[in-house]
């Protein structure tokens, strides 16, 4: 499969590592974004630049997108300049974007009626795994169409699962995401408690790593914590948009999640002093705040 062409619409900070690991495996790789300075430097990897959604498409075998939010998902796919209108050969589509399972599902249906078997396979790893082509990639819909676009997959992840019909990559990311805000409130959480009690956290850390309590937040983003560095990875901005993802799906389905919903909460109040472009880490500050550590808002 390493000659079917891909039409990679959405070169952002994901996209861009994902689309230039495609290449280096040897997919010809028809690459666009609606941002013009998104595709400087693709050349040199050796991807083409595709000037429109329909060119980048309609040149290709098989679609990805890895776009910001459903509504830009829902442009590029069935929009009256999209996907839908300008099919890849093989009619196969991916679409790598983080979104609502119920416009996945939706969509799933619109593009089938035109023939399209479209695919949701949601990433989880971050713009290192993103560059080390070590994502985590939780697929919904055919099976048919999960087994051609393997190969695909394989040039980007690691760990690749096809987990149900369409949207149930959606909802399995959703998953990932809720554990992810309420085991960084809980990290944050026992960080207060431990500082108020003049407990040496590194120390706290480190024996909590080796028990129960260990997870992947602990290990990575606890270190930042102690560092006070509330700046860089994932944005309290990009978690907010999954919370409210997983917020809409819980009410939709009539699904109590107390917890998301503190989670959700506690990442608002973040917000609301500044911390949207900070890393997800910067819950702690929420908690500085709360027990008045901090002097400023924002870093
Ligand atoms: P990003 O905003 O950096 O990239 C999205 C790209 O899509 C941008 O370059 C933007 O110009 C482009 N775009 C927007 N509308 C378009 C349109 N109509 N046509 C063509 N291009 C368009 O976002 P990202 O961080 O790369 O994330 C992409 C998706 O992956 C999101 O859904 C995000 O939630 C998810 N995700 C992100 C991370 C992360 O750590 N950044 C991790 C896992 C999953």
């Amino acid at each position: 499969m390493a000659t079917t062409t891909i039409g990679f619409i959405g070169i952002g900070t994901m996209g861009r590592h994902m689309a230039i690991n495609l290449a280096a495996a040897g997919f010809p790789v028809l690459a666009h974004d609606v941002r013009p300075e998104a595709l400087a430097g693709l050349a040199r990897a050796n991807l083409t630049i595709a000037a429109s959604v329909a060119a980048a498409s309609s040149g290709a075998d098989v679609v990805v997108t890895m776009l910001p939010d459903t509504p830009q998902a829902q442009e590029v796919l069935v929009g009256p300049a999209g996907v839908i209108s300008a099919p890849p050969r093989q009619r196969l589509v991916v679409d790598m974007s983080t979104i609502s399972a119920g416009a996945t599902k939706a969509m799933a249906v619109q593009l089938a009626a035109r023939g399209i078997d479209l695919l949701d396979a949601p990433v989880s790893g971050g713009p290192v795994g993103a560059e080390k082509a070590t994502l985590s990639i939780m697929v919904g819909g055919s099976a048919e169409g999960f087994a051609a676009v393997r190969p695909v997959l394989e040039a980007m992840g690691k760990t690749i699962v096809h987990v149900g019909a369409s949207g149930a990559g959606q909802t399995v990311k959703m998953c990932n995401q809720l554990i992810v805000a309420i085991n960084l409130m809980g990290v944050s959480e026992a960080m207060a408690l431990g500082r108020e009690a003049g407990l040496d956290l590194a120390k706290l850390r480190e024996v909590l790593m080796g028990g129960a309590a260990g997870s992947w937040m602990l290990q990575n983003l606890a270190p930042q914590m102690l560092a006070k560095n509330a700046g860089a990875g994932f944005r309290i901005d990009l978690m907010l948009k999954d919370l409210r993802l997983v917020n809409e799906a819980a009410f939709e389905m009539g699904v109590p999640l107390p917890a998301t919903a503190l989670a959700t909460q506690l990442y608002l109040e973040a917000r609301a002093h500044g911390e949207g472009g900070n890393g997800n880490q910067a819950l702690y500050r929420v908690y500085d705040r709360l027990t008045a550590q901090v002097e400023g808002d924002a870093p």
